[in-house]
């Protein structure tokens, strides 16, 4: 039994001030970040570290996530029983859910980071490394696709969420609650979400020049941040208000766009589903869809752009959009 251990930076992984000023900057290894780990040694599973980044989260990319998890599956067939990556939070959904997406294998894949950085007390990210590490080994993860363990929870990459900015329990499943929990050292899980067939390879140029775009609905929306988007993007997102809404005035906008580029509908609102058929005013969910707008599903609206992304990069025709957005939504 062995661990392949990924680090891309984070706050896990921060220390000591810049050299532009106050705060603390990626410095720590993922040497070091082991050696700080009490237990982890006790574990007994020897661990292949590789420093991949050390960047905050913020500065991550499609093609720094797709050739992370091309070596994890290299570093699985090569025989690792699990893989654990470790990066800044602020993206850590969005990364989850795209490695999600693609990776084939029934060894896990778990993504952990931290909320304190090692500067200060009660720092998260030994903690969340061990678990991380045990869920990566256990027997019981295997075969749930990419998980996500902080805070002695483990989430399935597809539903989990960041939703508190400085909260150590900011991972959360609105829709479904963790998959399991990691209690007194053991994984217990409790809910084994159905895999998915993983989304073809995608030529890392051509998801570097696919551009799909996000918009978050607001009171009074005019559109105007939309003028023009079908010249320069290839897909856009909509997160809308409640179950699949925007203003009336913004419903053309979105159906001349839906003529010329796929136009997904999210829901702005953190939990829960868009609508297909219960409101019938112009910008509700039924008058979107009738302009062409895709139902999103429970599709929060950031995981809804890296399937997009990643579908219209495999050059996806609508049909193939479709059965992604029913299998995934
Ligand atoms: N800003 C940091 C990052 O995402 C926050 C974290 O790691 O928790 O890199």
């Amino acid at each position: 039994m062995s661990i392949a251990l990924f680090t891309l930076g984070g706050t896990i992984a921060m220390g000591g001030v810049g050299r532009d000023g106050p705060g603390v900057v990626t410095r720590l290894t993922g040497a070091d970040l082991t050696a700080a780990v009490p237990g982890l040694a006790d574990l007994g599973l020897p661990m292949d570290v590789r420093d991949a980044l050390a960047v905050p989260s913020a500065h991550l990319t499609y093609r720094h996530l797709l050739d992370v998890v091309d070596a994890a599956s290299r570093a699985v067939a090569a025989g690792a029983t699990g893989v654990v990556v470790t990066q800044g939070t602020d993206t850590l959904e969005e990364s989850a859910f795209l490695a999600d997406l693609v990776w084939p294998h029934a060894a896990p894949l778990v993504f952990t980071g931290a909320m304190r950085n090692p500067t200060l007390a009660g720092a998260d990210g030994p903690a969340n490394l061990l678990a991380a590490a045990r869920v990566a080994a256990a027997p019981a993860a295997r075969d749930l696709g990419v998980l996500v363990t902080l805070n002695d929870e483990v989430h399935a990459a597809r539903w989990v969420r960041k939703t508190h900015s400085t909260s150590t329990a900011t991972f959360a499943s609105p829709n479904a609650g963790p998959v399991g929990h990691v209690i007194e050292g053991e994984v217990r899980v409790l809910a084994r979400p159905e895999r998915r067939e993983p989304l073809p390879p995608v030529d890392p140029a051509r998801l570097d020049v696919t551009r799909v775009a996000l918009h978050t609905v607001t009171l009074d929306d005019d559109g105007g941040l939309l003028d023009g988007l079908a010249d320069t993007h290839h897909g856009l997102v909509v997160a809308g208000f409640g179950v699949g809404h925007v203003p009336g005035v913004l419903a053309p906008v979105l159906g001349a766009l839906a003529e010329r580029i796929p136009v997904v509908l999210t829901s702005r609102s953190g939990a829960g589903s868009v609508l297909r058929h219960t409101y019938g005013a112009v910008g509700s969910e039924t008058d979107l869809q009738r302009r062409g707008l895709w139902n999103g599903g429970l599709l929060d609206p950031y995981k809804a752009k890296v399937l997009l992304r990643l579908l219209l990069a495999g050059g996806a025709d609508r049909a193939a959009i479709a059965a992604a957005l029913a299998r995934h939504g």
